[in-house]
């Protein structure tokens, strides 16, 4: 059932019990009202009569009907009611008598005096008021006031019937006016579903819900709908943008590959030293497939929301690890590493390893042989700080926030020879964040760069005495030939953080 027929039935059914508490409540008051007017006229009447009639017969003036006569007996006609006198037996002397039944039965002493009886007749109800009259303690007869009540019950009915003819013309028109209003209210969101479903069909995440200038909770959830479709559309296009990216990394190495192949099938003479030269190229560009392939594999889990594993790691050997093996790759630039400390992070040795190959892989290909790179590891305020710090080409303000986008390179052509697949830092920043912590970067052009990875500790910092076995000392590292005094002058010309 919808929303807008919901509502209308909840307004008709409150309504209903609203109109009929109201109608039950003024019809009641406004009977009582009647009814006991005509009481209060009628016990008036018959009270008087009594009186009178006591005194009459108090003169020792018999009780017969010539004894109404006595009396002011215009009095019933002025107000419609009718007066009976009534022998102790219950028949009439004067008039008729009414609510027989009761007289007789209270005919006895005992159950003087009489009062109010209503009386079913063929012309309609009677109302009838009955007083004993007594002489010397005894009853002797009953003075009687009855009055019809057709007209009031008529009238009654009628009035009856008009509270309940307005109370379901009230019900219909709450249920028929929510109706609407439910209708006019929920315009937006019948708009918002069009919308929706036209997007999901169309998947043209361009589009946007006109929002009313309301400041309602329509208006903010077509607001809200907005900045969804907002972000929708930019995932959408990140994704397609990645795609791209993705397809066209993979065609330059594939396209080199197909050319060199065609080279060796059709150039059968060619001297063993180019076949040579070609197959290595070949080898070169298969390795930058497969790292290529590897990167897009981590981003892929990244996306899909892959949690990293959360075991104890320490962070110092990964850091003198990787210096040492990437040594061998450095070209002459002087690879070295500054003090570092016993560090103990949760998190995935795998990734964390990555992480500290993209930076200084990274800072070896940036800087030109000559410079010098300088990794450290030092734990504050409850983190562990790798430093990557190269003296390279450096990057230009306007390229730092780009730097850690999926295939965002600052020189494409150049780096592209250099091997990079522009994905390495988008890795490592999703490694970081996965682990929660962050890189940042300060970087002068021409100058070099500082890459700063912060690490929640496994545990608070504990001090160097926390591991003693582990302790190397301070600014000391494990390995012999890693010693920053060998490759770096006094005046370090490393940008500082
Ligand atoms: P790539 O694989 O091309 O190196 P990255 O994502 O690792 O891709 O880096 C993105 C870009 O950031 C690089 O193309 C390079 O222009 C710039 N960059 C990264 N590290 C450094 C650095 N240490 N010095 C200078 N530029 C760097």
């Amino acid at each position: 059932m919808s929303i807008r027929v919901r509502l209308a039935i909840w307004c008709a059914g409150i309504s209903c019990i609203l109109l009929a508490a109201v109608g039950l409540a003024v019809f009641t008051i406004h009977s009582q009202a009647h009814y006991g007017d005509v009481d209060r006229t009628l016990a008036a009447m018959t009270e008087h009569f009594r009186v009178e009639i006591d005194r009459q017969l108090a003169r020792g003036a018999p009780l017969d009907r010539a004894l109404l006569a006595e009396i002011d007996a215009a009095g019933p006609q002025l107000v419609g009611a009718n007066l009976a006198l009534i022998d102790p037996a219950g028949n009439a002397i004067s008039g008729r008598a009414l609510a027989a039944d009761a007289l007789g039965r209270d005919a006895a002493p005992a159950h003087d005096p009489m009062t109010f009886a209503t009386v079913a007749e063929d012309e309609g109800r009677v109302r009838v008021h009955t007083m004993p009259l007594t002489a010397a303690g005894t009853t002797v007869g009953y003075v009687q006031s009855s009055v019809s009540l057709a007209d009031l019950d008529r009238s009654l009915a009628r009035f009856r019937v008009l509270l309940v003819g307005a109370m379901v013309a009230g019900v219909v028109l709450s249920g028929l006016g929510s109706l609407v209003t439910a209708a006019r209210a929920l315009q937006p969101v019948f708009t918002l579903t069009e919308t929706a479903r036209a997007i999901a069909l169309s998947r043209a995440f361009g589009r946007r819900i006109e929002p009313s200038d309301a400041r309602d909770e329509l208006g903010e959830l077509a607001r809200t709908f907005n900045e969804m479709l907002g972000s929708l559309q930019s995932a959408h296009e990140g994704q397609r943008r990645f795609i791209d990216d993705a397809a066209h990394e993979l065609r330059a190495p594939l396209t080199s590959i197909a050319g060199n192949l065609d080279l060796l099938e059709r150039a059968l003479d060619l001297p063993a030293s180019e076949r040579v030269a070609i197959e290595a190229d070949i080898r070169r560009e298969v390795d930058r497939l497969g790292r290529l392939v590897n990167d897009l594999l981590a981003l892929a889990r990244a996306d899909a929301g892959q949690a990293v594993a959360r075991e104890s790691v320490e962070l110092d050997r990964i850091v003198i690890d990787e210096v040492r093996q990437m040594r061998r790759l450095a070209n002459g630039v002087a690879l070295a590493i500054t003090g570092v400390e016993p560090t103990v992070v949760l998190g995935d040795i795998d990734r964390l390893r990555q992480l500290v190959v993209v930076l200084i892989d990274n800072a070896l290909r940036y800087t030109p042989a000559g410079g010098g790179v300088e990794v450290g590891l030092r734990r504050a305020d409850g983190e562990a700080l790798v430093s990557v710090v190269d003296t390279g080409i450096g990057i230009a303000a306007e390229e730092l926030p780009r730097i850690f986008d999926r295939f965002y390179r600052t020189d494409p052509a150049r780096d592209r020879d250099a091997g990079g697949s522009g994905l390495g830092l988008a890795i490592a920043g999703w490694i970081a964040e996965a682990h929660g912590g962050r890189i940042e970067v300060a970087s002068t052009p021409g100058a070099g760069s500082r890459f700063t990875v912060a690490l929640p500790l496994a545990v608070p910092a504990a001090g160097p005495a926390a591991d003693p076995a582990r302790e190397p000392g301070p600014g000391s590292v494990p390995s012999g030939d890693l010693r920053p005094a060998e490759i770096l002058p006094a005046a370090s010309p490393f940008p500082k953080a």
